[in-house]
């Protein structure tokens, strides 16, 4: 592919041998030239600037300073961009909502940031009941919109995180009834890592198509517009319910109850286990087990009486609406939870004793290591059967999901910002030996939307060597590979 030589011959080009500044300084200038200035910022003390520059769930990455950002509006701004920072040969971030905490992934120090902030329109058609967006929405801002026609699209379980979640894969309140978000995806605008614009869909580009659905963001090229189906919406009933931690075992036993045996798809939950840097003086209030109860439909039936029979501290279930689902426990709690926040992921069958020895491995560590974190949690998410089930009736992912129930675990670690970098880096290193010390189940996909760049997810895809080639025929000189971070495909 040559597409981008077009504009390239009119290019700067950083000298050769050029620091990283230099070439992040040149892809700027290039930029300038072929891009009106609201398209372009580089005063590092500007507002719009440093609201980019913040904006990221993981508030390590707002320490890095991109020497320009790029705010498209269309898919022929994302082309131009990426030519010309491949001409001056610096590197570049692409960023939707900026929640993957692994740093360089959707943030960059001394390159080009491309924000896609700006690219916000979204369309509803009634008669073929897909949905139309771009990428710079956060999900909340969509589920208002299609809710206004009793319809969602599948996505986050939090309205603040955005759309590159569904390149992850994208596990939704509703993928029990309808697949991973990325299931969901009918057609993509894609700007590949030449410039080139193309569509990918089941029946143009199918290969490019397979490895975007769940294969991971900033591979394989930048997606301007997703067309997806949308799914009917009516009331819910759904909330929070938080028992002290005395109570750990019998909810244990529930959510192990549920991921093995919950047959209806309308039923969802999450169950997570949160420990504060605060001592218990053996009253055990520096911790709380909190359950995220989601039942799509006014009446839930039986299906969280398991929960509900607990003794609690706190329950709020009753009828809400999808956008209040998302703001479940309370609005804004993306925003609130920023902080220098690391994700690691397991994923385990039901059945064995593997719930039990994570969570016991992370209670050690969290006992043994206060002071190393502000915050920590341990997060189960089940994956029924249906949910695999939905994703192979509509093609199936590139994770090609294996038949659950099975489950993935989420761990967070929320660390002080007044750690020393040696304090930062022990910290991090012995987080990581707690999660290893739980063995993954052969054969199952690792969650890359909850993974640390170091666990290599796709590696555990069955469908590795796949994603390998088409990354190699979509990529073919390593431009995104090279100057951008993300997934290994070595
Ligand atoms: C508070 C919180 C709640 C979460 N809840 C869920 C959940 O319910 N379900 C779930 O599955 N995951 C969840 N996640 C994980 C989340 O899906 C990932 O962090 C995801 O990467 C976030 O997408 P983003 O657009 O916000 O982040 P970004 O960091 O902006 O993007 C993520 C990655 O995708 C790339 N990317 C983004 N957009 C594009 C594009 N258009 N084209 C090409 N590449 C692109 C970026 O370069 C980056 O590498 C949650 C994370 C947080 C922090």
């Amino acid at each position: 592919m040559v597409f981008y030589s077009l504009l390239f011959i009119f290019m700067v080009t950083a000298p050769l041998g050029a620091s990283g500044l230099a070439a992040g300084n040149a892809a700027c200038a290039n930029l300038t030239e072929f891009l009106t200035s609201s398209k372009i910022n580089s005063d590092k003390l500007s507002p719009q600037y440093l609201e980019t520059q913040e904006d990221y769930w993981n508030a390590v990455q707002s320490s890095y300073v991109p020497s320009c950002v790029v705010y498209p509006t269309s898919a022929q701004d994302v082309s131009v961009a990426l030519q010309g920072i491949r001409a001056a040969g610096s590197r570049f971030a692409i960023k939707a909502g900026g929640h993957n905490p692994n740093t360089f992934f959707s943030s960059v120090d001394a390159g080009v940031l491309i924000d896609l902030g700006s690219m916000t329109s979204m369309l509803y058609n009634e008669d073929t009941t897909l949905a139309t967006y771009e990428p710079g929405s956060l999900f909340g801002d969509l589920y208002d919109y299609y809710a206004k026609f009793n319809r969602t699209v599948v996505g986050a379980r939090l309205a603040g995180v955005g759309t590159g979640l569904a390149l992850g894969g994208g596990l939704s309140f509703l993928s029990p009834q309808y697949g991973m978000a990325c299931d969901s995806f009918r057609e993509l605008e894609v700007v590949l890592p030449s410039g080139e614009i193309v569509t990918a869909s089941n029946t143009t580009n199918p290969d490019l198509f397979f490895a975007m659905r769940g294969g991971g963001g900033n591979a394989y090229g930048v997606v301007t517009k997703y067309t997806v189906q949308s799914r009917p919406i009516g009331e819910f009933y759904a909330g929070n319910v938080i028992y002290l931690f005395n109570q750990t075992t019998a909810v244990s036993e529930a959510i192990q109850n549920f991921i093995q045996y919950n047959e209806d798809p309308k039923a969802s939950i999450i169950g997570t286990y949160e420990m504060l840097p605060t001592p218990s003086f053996g009253l055990d209030l520096d911790r709380a087990v909190i359950m995220f109860l989601v039942y799509d439909g006014p009446d839930a039936g039986d299906a969280f009486k398991n929960f509900t029979d607990i003794p609690n501290l706190f329950n709020s279930l009753g009828i809400k609406t999808y956008p209040e689902v998302v703001n479940m426990p309370i609005p804004m709690s993306t925003e609130l939870s920023r902080g220098d926040n690391i994700f690691r992921v397991g994923v385990h069958r039901i059945g064995d004793d593997s719930y039990q020895t994570a969570l016991d491995n992370w209670y050690t560590w969290a006992e043994d290591n206060k002071g190393s974190y502000s915050l920590s949690s341990i997060d189960f998410q089940p994956i029924p059967k249906s949910l695999t089930d939905a994703s192979k009736a509509q093609g199936g992912n590139a994770m090609e999901m294996p038949d659950g129930p099975w489950y993935w675990v989420n761990y967070l670690i929320s660390t002080p910002s007044s750690l020393s970098q040696q304090d930062y880096d022990e910290a991090q290193a012995k987080f990581r030996d707690m999660v290893k010390k739980t063995a993954n189940a052969e054969g199952l996909p690792l969650f890359i939307n909850d993974a640390n760049y170091d666990q290599n997810p796709l590696s555990t895809f069955s469908t590795y060597s796949k994603l390998q080639e088409i990354k190699k025929k979509y990529d073919p000189d390593n431009f995104f590979a090279n100057y951008t971070g993300g997934w290994s495909f070595d």
